[in-house]
């Protein structure tokens, strides 16, 4: 089998432990099933996004030892975005949403996950009263919703299973740009999947719900082979809770500055996501061996 997967960090922060884990699923998958790495820098927030730690994801890399085949930035991808928004609109896939975050949560249910399932109040609204409202309110900050299928996707993860989920239900139509102009993760991870050609995609347990919304984006796009999905365990506590934002705000970076090496990490990270009984230093080559039994 060849194709390509991706490696996609937010340079929001330096990269930290959960970052080296879903690292080591990357390339052990991609040494597993012969695909190209590619490393994509997802700034589409460029809000939160700093060129200090864009340089610190291609350092911290280099010095942990992990070489990739290509390298994309979400923010010289303007007019690729712009190309796919068109698409969408022609379709008749997109709304302008001019809801406040205040009447998104009081108007709206809630899913059992917590996220707010947007019932498509912007979407009901006559042409007479959107109109009316551009008119009113011309230059009020709105988001741009994707109108999600009403059906249910089955999907496939290769460690998870079998998913039969509909987004509709999930989330409901959701932004594809945000409030400030900006283009939504759900919408810039779905066109550059389908542009960079990937293959697989693997990637945290915390973004599995996205699976089927991302699926329904990327078809109304015109993809019409799916992804390989494998959603990897997080890294843990020692009580089996999620690590606090505290625990991930913690960077390799300051480990390497405290003397720790690479092969310290590699042994820290595998023993927290219970794939070894120590924490024993260990190769780069040795933990990708030690995830690809695993896939
Ligand atoms: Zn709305």
């Amino acid at each position: 089998m060849s194709g390509k997967i991706r490696f996609a960090p937010s340079p929001t922060g330096y990269l930290h432990e959960g970052h080296l884990l879903s690292a080591l699923y990357v390339w052990a998958a991609a040494k597993k099933w012969n695909l190209k790495i590619h490393l994509r820098i997802e700034d589409h927030d460029q809000s939160r996004a700093r060129p200090a730690y864009i340089a610190g994801i291609r350092e911290d890399l280099a010095w942990l030892g992990f070489k990739y085949d290509s390298e994309s930035i979400q923010s010289a991808r303007g007019q690729v975005y712009e190309a796919a928004l068109q698409k969408l609109k022609e379709k008749s896939l997109v709304y302008p949403c001019y809801c406040s975050r205040k009447q998104l949560l009081a108007e709206n249910p809630q899913s059992e996950t917590g996220e707010i399932v947007y019932q498509g109040k912007c979407f009901y609204k006559t042409r007479e009263e959107r109109r009316e409202t551009r008119e009113i309110i011309n230059s009020a900050p709105h988001n741009l919703r994707f109108i999600v299928p009403d059906k249910f996707i089955n999907w496939h993860d290769l460690r998870l299973g079998d998913f039969h989920e509909n987004p509709k239900l999930q989330c409901g139509d959701f932004p594809i740009r945000d409030r400030d102009n900006q283009w939504t993760y759900q919408f810039a991870v779905c066109v550059d999947d389908i542009d960079e050609q990937i293959t697989h995609i693997i990637r945290g347990e915390d973004i599995r719900n996205s699976t089927a919304r991302q699926i329904a984006l990327m078809e109304a796009l015109g993809r019409t082979e799916r992804p390989i999905y494998l959603h990897h365990p997080l890294i843990v506590d020692a009580n089996n809770k999620k690590l606090s934002k505290r625990e991930l705000a913690h960077s390799l970076r300051q480990d390497k500055e405290a003397g720790i090496t690479p092969e310290m990490l590699f042994g820290r990270v595998c023993h927290k996501a219970h794939l070894t009984e120590s924490d024993a230093p260990i190769a780069l080559v040795d933990a990708i061996s030690i995830i690809m039994e695993t896939l």
